[in-house]
């Protein structure tokens, strides 16, 4: 059992971006409004998130360890009407497997027990009862990948895990702008990140664009749709010569995905603004029916297929196209 849930780990979680990934869909997931991110040399010494979502009970905390134990999948036919992140019932078990894992949780009844676990690659050291006086659930996470190879090319790969720890965050702060985010990294700097919650996306896409001064003025958004689908583009006018000042987002029904041909299409298609090899920010929210895409195409679901891709690629360019008009005119 252990050996499976090891080789798991590497399939499902195959770098700290993608356990985080899973971390944040959890708390998402339980409707949280407030999540609290805390990662220490990238996420190897300790990844640690908080959040006030609806909690598990004592008695279901257990089962969150156990691999298939989701709750969250009921039918087949839920495999085509993802609403929920999760659906594998994979990532706590393969987290606990390979690492040190504390989870502390409060179900949203505040009569009913929470408790507390403590896993250690694989076996449970700990599990006790206990109420909290509020809802939600801590989950810390130590020595990641203690116990396989993995753990060494993270620890040597640090600015490519920490810009893909960047990425994945921004990434679920981007569209959930009715949740509030901080994000800590290391001992001893303070927040790098705070995005309380905002009324909108334009908001919150500002917010991370601009930072601070969060200036939706300097944001072009256009939206086109056609039957059932809706293409909405956020883009920036001004070019970001350093690389790490350039978001680039696409999401599908909320969900971040990755994409050559509709990441060169923006970059083709925008060239007016951004030329010579430079480019600024973008977020692309496309809108499908449930059952017109595909995203279980690979264990990290960071691609997806669309039914009627050509609607989406049409919709897209004429979003930007019209987006465009808005400025130059
Ligand atoms: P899945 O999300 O696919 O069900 P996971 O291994 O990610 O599988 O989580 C297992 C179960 O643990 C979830 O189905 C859920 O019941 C519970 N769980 C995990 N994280 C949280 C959380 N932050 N708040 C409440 N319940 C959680
Ligand atoms: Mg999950």
């Amino acid at each position: 059992e252990h050996i499976i849930d090891q080789i798991k780990a590497g399939e499902v979680l195959e770098r700290p971006a993608s356990l985080l990934k899973e971390l944040l869909e959890n708390s998402l997931d339980a409707g949280s409004t407030e999540i609290h991110l805390h990662l220490i040399e990238n996420g190897m010494d300790l990844l640690s998130i908080e959040d006030n979502g609806h909690g598990m009970t004592f008695k279901n905390l257990p089962y969150a360890f156990l691999r298939h134990a989701t709750s969250k999948l009921k039918t087949f036919e839920d495999l085509y009407r993802l609403h929920s992140f999760g659906f594998r019932g994979e990532a706590l078990a393969s987290v606990a497997a390979s690492a040190r894992v504390t989870c502390t949780t409060q179900p949203k009844d505040l009569n009913a027990e929470g408790g507390k676990i403590i896993i250690a690659g694989g076996h449970t050291e700990l599990l006790i009862a206990q109420q909290a006086s509020t809802q939600g659930t801590a989950i810390y996470i130590k020595d990641l990948f203690f116990n396989t190879p993995a753990r060494l090319k993270f620890i040597k790969s640090k600015v490519s895990e920490k810009s893909a720890l960047k990425k994945m965050i921004y990434s679920f702060v981007l569209c959930h702008p009715e949740v509030t985010f901080t994000i800590k990294w290391d001992e001893k700097e303070k927040e790098i990140f705070k995005a309380v919650a905002k009324e909108n996306a334009a908001e919150r896409i500002a917010q991370v664009f601009f930072g601070r001064k969060a200036e939706t003025q300097n944001l072009i958004f256009s939206e086109e749709m056609y039957d059932n689908y809706r293409v909405r583009v956020y883009f920036t006018k001004e070019t970001y010569t350093t690389p790490q000042y350039r978001h680039h987002y696409l999401f599908a029904n909320r969900r971040f995905f990755q994409d050559k041909s509709l990441h060169s299409a923006l970059l083709r298609n925008l060239d007016v603004f951004w030329r010579f090899g430079e480019s600024g920010h973008y977020v692309v929210q496309i809108d499908t029916p449930p059952e017109e895409i595909d995203v279980n195409v690979h264990p990290n679901k960071i691609q997806v297929k669309f039914l009627r891709s050509d609607v989406v690629y049409s919709l897209l360019v004429t979003a930007i196209k019209n987006g465009i008009k808005k400025v130059v005119s």
